[in-house]
């Protein structure tokens, strides 16, 4: 049998059309300040590596050395014979650093928000989402079943007049903590009181700000101040400030039991090799000692946007390493992130269907790999831009 009335051809000859064909390119180096595609050496601003821990070497070490112990890989689900020592170990330091009674580790934060979600609500259930979550929550969302709706972005009174006429018994509200595409935070304390006021249950995926955000970096929930109470489901990921790969949910005894009972991309699929466990262990460690880490990602972000908006390109309203150039056109994103990279910066055109029509952008990311002086080169590398008007 073939494919042919599956309409693949014309498919993707429609997004050829649109120019909106995409294919990865492929590169050579890790994850750090430079970033090496076919022999070129660019200085990267697209990593979610904020601080610089992908390629750490204690983190690597930790690494090799559980390979050399563990072995490579998990060999079963961890119901079934595949939950190691490493992940027990790494369970309960990530419960006591987000300052939760337990935590349950997913292989990755789309299963992790997919497996949440559908055990938590379904037919004739109710979630909400704010309208530029991240698609890993919109589809968590979409296939569980429940009456779906989305609140303007960062809009409490529509959240608020949505619960409101809404009767399902249960009600999930759902939010990005660092949109991903914006870089703004959620306004947490007001949607904790709102959830509270309509006896709604909030979720928080703080993908972009766990690591980052906080005194001690337990990220966007530290950084408000917020309790398990005020945000009873906690999910972060592993992939991105952390360095490693996977994510996890944090919360109270009961809800990590129920997950870990009911959660279906938890309990049917295999556990993450111990070897990532043992690396992101190491990871943990290293942000809660190494301040500087989160000290110089703010510094980089600080001078980034004083300059940029000097030169008079529009940024969003964002304090976090995501520092999006709003660009509107489609090509003229392209257009741009082509001639940053002729100047040897890997800056990311992101268009729709990611982020909504003429709304595309640069979205540069700073991270704490970064010199002042790479920060510098590119703010300089924007001004010639705009001068020459390319
Ligand atoms: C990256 C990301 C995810 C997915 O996490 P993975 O571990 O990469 O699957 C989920 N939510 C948000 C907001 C993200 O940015």
């Amino acid at each position: 049998m073939s494919l042919t009335h599956f309409n693949l051809t014309t498919k993707l000859l429609e997004r050829h059309q649109q120019q909106r064909f995409r294919q990865c390119k492929t590169h050579d180096s890790p994850q750090s300040a430079t970033l090496i595609h076919q022999g070129q050496t660019y200085l990267n601003f697209s990593s979610n590596d904020y601080l610089g821990l992908a390629n750490h070497p204690l983190v690597k070490k930790a690494f090799i050395q559980s390979a050399e112990q563990d072995g490579v890989g998990s060999g079963a689900a961890h119901l079934v014979c595949g939950h190691h020592r490493q992940h027990q170990a790494l369970e309960e330091e990530l419960a006591a650093f987000c300052q939760r009674p337990a935590a349950l580790l997913f292989s990755t934060g789309y299963m992790a928000n997919l497996g949440v979600i559908n055990a938590l609500v379904g037919r004739g259930d109710a979630v909400f989402e704010d309208r530029l979550n991240h698609a890993s929550l919109l589809d968590g969302g979409l296939s569980s079943g429940a009456r779906f709706s989305r609140y303007q972005h960062n809009d409490v009174d529509d959240l608020q007049q949505k619960l409101q006429a809404n009767d399902s018994l249960k009600k999930l509200v759902l939010t990005d903590a660092v949109f991903s595409m914006d870089g703004d935070l959620a306004p947490l304390p007001q949607l904790i009181a709102c959830c509270q006021q309509q006896q709604a249950a909030l979720m928080i995926d703080d993908a972009h700000g766990f690591g980052v955000l906080g005194n001690t970096g337990a990220g966007t929930s530290e950084h408000f101040g917020c309790t398990v109470d005020d945000v009873p489901i906690y999910m972060a990921t592993l992939g991105k400030a952390v360095g490693t790969f996977g994510a996890f949910v944090a919360g109270s005894q009961e809800l990590i039991d129920y997950l870990r009972n009911f959660a279906r991309p938890y309990i049917y699929t295999t556990a993450l090799p111990p070897a990532i466990a043992a690396a992101t262990r190491q990871s943990l460690r290293l942000i809660a000692q190494e301040t500087w880490r989160r000290e110089q990602l703010q510094a980089h972000i600080q001078i980034f946007r004083q300059q940029v908006l000097a030169q008079g390109w529009s940024l969003m309203a964002s304090d976090t390493a995501i520092q999006p150039l709003l660009v509107g056109d489609e090509q003229r994103a392209l257009q741009l992130s082509q001639a940053l990279a002729d100047k040897g910066f890997w800056v990311t055109a992101i268009r729709p269907p990611t982020v909504p029509v003429g709304e595309s952008r640069l979205r540069i990311t700073l991270t704490a790999a970064h010199k002042t002086a790479d920060v510098q080169a590119l703010i300089n590398a924007l001004a010639e831009l705009r001068t020459n008007d390319v």
